[in-house]
C-alpha cells in the first residue's frame, strides 16, 4: 500500500516526539508499505518566527514573511530524516520546489494547484521513506508561497491525491474529530465518522483540527482521511463522502474568534452599493462572511460583515480609499467578536434548530449580535469573552455529549 502521513506540529515538538513519530513511520514502512510523510513545523516555531519577523518590521513584506516561514518545515523534515537515519531506515527529505508543489501567486494564503509527483515516485521506486515539507508550495514567479496556518494537512492530501495514495492519516495531538474542541468543551464526543461536507463546514467555522482546503480537496478527488492521535493508537475518526451511522442532527459545534466585525454606517440608499462595496473589497482579496444590511431610513442604510482579523488592515485601508465615494457617514471595527456555529447535514429537515440555539444563548444570557445559516449550519456573531460559554451551552442543549 501507498500511504500518505501528516504529523502536526505538537506531534514533532521535541527530540523525544521525532523519534515516537519516526518509530511510528518505521512501523508502517516495515509492515511492507511505500511511505510518505507530510510534517509542520515543530511545537510553536511557526509563532516564534512571526514574533522575529514583528521585531523587524510592523508590517512586513508577505513575500519575505513566507521565505521565513517556510523554513519551519525545512526544519522538521532534516530532522526527522536524521532520526530515521539512527533508527536505520533509508529516507529522503524534499521541500515543495523539489516535489513540483505549484500554488496560485498569493503569498500567506496561496492555494494549491498542482503536483509534479515524479520526484517522490523516484525516492519511492528507491525503497526510501519520503519526508515532505507541509505548509510550502511555488509560485509562478518560483517564489516560495505557504499555504495559510495550518496548511499542512492540505499538502498531505494534495500529495495523496496526486500519488493515488491508498490511505492519508494526519496525526494530531487529539485522537479524532470530535463534536467540539475537546479543550474547549470537556464534555465532546469523538465521531467515529463524519462526512467532507459537514468536516468541511467544521473546519471553515473554527474547528482547526483539518485545514479546511485540505478536506475540500479530499472530497475532490474522493481521499479518505483519517484523522487520528500522534501518541495513541486509538482508532480515530474517518472522513469521507458518505457515512453509515444514522444521520445525526447536529454533528458539532465550532467557534472563532479570530475575526472582526466591520460597520459602515449611514450608506446612501441606493442601488448599487452592496455591489460596489463587496466588489472592491474582493478585488484587493478580502473575504467577506456574514452581512447584514439594515432596511433604509431617511435615505441611508446600514451594512455589517465579518472578515478574518488577518485581514482588517486591508480592509481599513480599501474603506478608507473609496469611504467618500461610497458616501460613508461612519466606520466602526470590532475585533471583540467570535463566531459560533453548530453544523449538521441533518438539520436541513428540520425546523426549530435555530431557535434551540437562540435559546442556549439565552439561558447563558449571550447577546447575539449577528446571525447567518446555510442548509447545514447557523452561526451566530458574539462577543469575543463569551466564546468559551457558548460553546458548550449549544453542546448542552443538543446533547451532543451522548
Ligand atoms: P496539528 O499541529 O497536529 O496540525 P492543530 O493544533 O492544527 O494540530 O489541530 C489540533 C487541535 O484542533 C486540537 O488540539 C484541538 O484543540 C483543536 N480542535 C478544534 N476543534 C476540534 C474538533 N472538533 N475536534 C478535535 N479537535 C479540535
Ligand atoms: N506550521 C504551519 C502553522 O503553524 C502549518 C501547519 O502547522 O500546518 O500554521
Ligand atoms: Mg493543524
Amino acid at each position: 500500500m501507498l500511504i500518505v502521513q501528516k504529523f502536526g506540529g505538537s506531534s514533532v515538538a521535541n527530540p523525544e516526539r521525532v523519534f515516537n513519530v519516526a518509530r511510528r513511520i518505521a512501523e508502517t514502512y516495515k509492515a511492507g508499505n511505500q511511505v510518505v510523510v507530510v510534517l509542520s513545523a515543530q511545537g510553536d516555531t511557526t509563532d516564534d518566527l512571526i514574533a522575529k519577523a514583528k521585531e523587524i518590521s510592523k508590517n512586513p513584506s508577505k513575500r519575505e514573511m513566507d521565505m521565513l516561514l517556510a523554513t519551519g518545515e525545512q526544519q522538521s523534515v532534516a530532522l526527522m530524516c536524521m532520526a530515521l537515519g539512527e533508527l536505520g531506515y533509508p529516507c529522503v527529505s524534499l521541500n515543495a520546489h523539489q516535489v513540483g508543489m505549484t500554488t496560485t501567486s498569493i503569498y500567506s494564503n496561496a492555494r494549491f494547484k498542482k503536483i509534479k509527483p515524479d520526484r517522490i515516485q523516484r525516492e519511492l521506486d528507491l525503497k526510501n521513506i519520503v519526508v515532505v515539507t507541509g505548509f510550502q508550495g511555488v509560485n509562478r514567479f518560483d517564489d516560495i508561497t505557504t499555504l495559510g496556518r495550518g496548511g499542512s494537512d492540505t499538502t498531505a492530501v494534495a500529495i495523496a491525491a496526486a500519488l493515488h495514495a491508498d490511505k492519508c492519516e494526519i496525526y494530531t495531538d487529539v485522537d479524532g474529530v470530535y463534536t467540539a474542541d475537546p479543550r474547549v468543551v470537556k464534555s465532546a464526543r469523538k465521531l467515529n465518522e463524519i462526512t467532507y461536507n459537514e468536516m468541511l463546514e467544521l473546519a471553515s467555522l473554527g474547528a482547526r483540527v483539518l485545514h479546511n482546503r485540505s478536506v475540500e480537496l479530499a472530497k475532490k478527488y474522493n481521499v479518505e482521511l483519517v484523522v487520528r492521535s500522534s501518541l495513541t493508537k486509538a482508532e480515530g475518526t474517518v472522513v469521507k463522502e458518505v457515512c453509515k451511522v444514522e444521520r445525526m442532527l447536529i454533528s458539532g459545534v465550532a467557534g472563532d474568534d479570530e475575526i472582526a466585525r466591520v460597520s459602515l454606517i449611514g450608506i446612501k440608499d441606493t442601488p448599487g452599493k452592496a455591489f460596489d462595496i463587496f466588489a472592491t473589497l474582493a478585488k484587493k482579496g478580502i473575504n467577506v462572511d456574514i452581512i447584514l444590511q439594515s432596511i433604509g431610513r431617511d435615505k441611508s442604510k446600514d451594512i455589517s460583515f465579518t472578515i478574518a482579523e488577518t485581514a482588517l488592515a486591508d480592509a481599513q485601508k480599501v474603506i478608507d480609499d473609496n469611504k467618500e465615494r461610497w458616501g460613508i457617514e461612519r466606520v466602526d471595527y470590532n475585533e471583540n467578536v467570535a463566531k459560533v456555529s453548530v453544523v449538521g447535514a441533518g438539520m436541513a429537515s428540520n425546523s426549530g434548530v435555530a431557535a434551540k440555539m437562540f435559546e442556549a444563548m439565552f439561558n447563558s444570557n449571550i447577546n447575539i449580535h449577528m446571525i447567518s445559516t446555510s442548509e447545514i449550519k447557523i452561526s451566530v456573531l458574539i462577543d469575543k469573552k463569551d466564546m468559551h460559554k457558548a460553546m458548550n451551552a449549544i453542546h448542552d442543549i443538543f446533547n451532543l455529549a451522548d
